[in-house]
């Protein structure tokens, strides 16, 4: 009996230890090399999914107006509004400072488009926060690739990143998609 109690706490222990090492401390979203990994391993198995690189938009600013303890919980509550609306299947990963990428399993790209007009629709109407008694809020832009099968993850995420850039040029606020394009 006393062993199995102990092998069961080793087993939590170990599995702890393993989601604090796969995840971003501030936001609660993957880090980026374990989504790498997941990424990795599900293009093989995976029909269609998307690939979101989601960018803040003057974030900069955000910090610089109302210090940078607000522009983290702005990055929380982003984190966390995705995280309520994805799917188990899904998942978010703090790429780095304000970035995000979100994966979207047998997904095509005018679902994503959809879920990220959603997503955007609960961000911008969050105006409140616990950090500063300044009412204001914040917005994303996005450039999303659908593929499908294997492909070369840096080659992906480097279309996702012209997508994006063309939606900031558009004025921010925006998503673009587009297939991946095999070179
Ligand atoms: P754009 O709309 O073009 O994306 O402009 P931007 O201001 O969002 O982008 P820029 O790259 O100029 O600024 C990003 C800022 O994000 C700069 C950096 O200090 C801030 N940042 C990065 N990581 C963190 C963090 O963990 N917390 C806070 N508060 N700020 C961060
Ligand atoms: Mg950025
Ligand atoms: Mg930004």
């Amino acid at each position: 009996m006393l062993l199995v109690l102990l092998i069961i706490w080793l087993w939590q222990r170990q599995r702890f230890t393993k989601k604090l090492a796969e995840t971003d401390t501030l936001t609660g979203a993957m880090n980026r090399r374990a989504m790498y990994t997941w990424i990795n391993k599900l293009m093989p198995v995976n029909t269609s999914m998307c690939i979101c690189l989601i960018d803040l938009d003057h974030f900069k600013k955000i910090n610089d107006t109302y210090g940078h303890g607000t522009g983290d919980e702005v990055l929380e509550t982003f984190s966390t509004i995705v995280q309520n609306r994805i799917r188990k299947t899904d998942r978010l990963c703090r790429f780095g400072g304000e970035e995000f990428l979100l994966v979207l399993n047998t997904v095509d790209k005018i679902e994503a488009q959809a879920l990220l007009d959603e997503i955007r629709v609960t961000f911008e109407a969050h105006n409140q926060w616990n950090s500063t008694s300044f009412i204001f809020s914040a917005s994303f832009s996005a450039g999303v690739i659908q593929l499908t099968g294997t492909a070369e993850l840096d080659a992906v995420i480097s279309q996702c990143d012209n997508l994006l850039y063309l939606a900031k040029g558009n004025g921010r606020a925006k998503t673009e998609s587009s297939l991946f394009c095999a070179a």
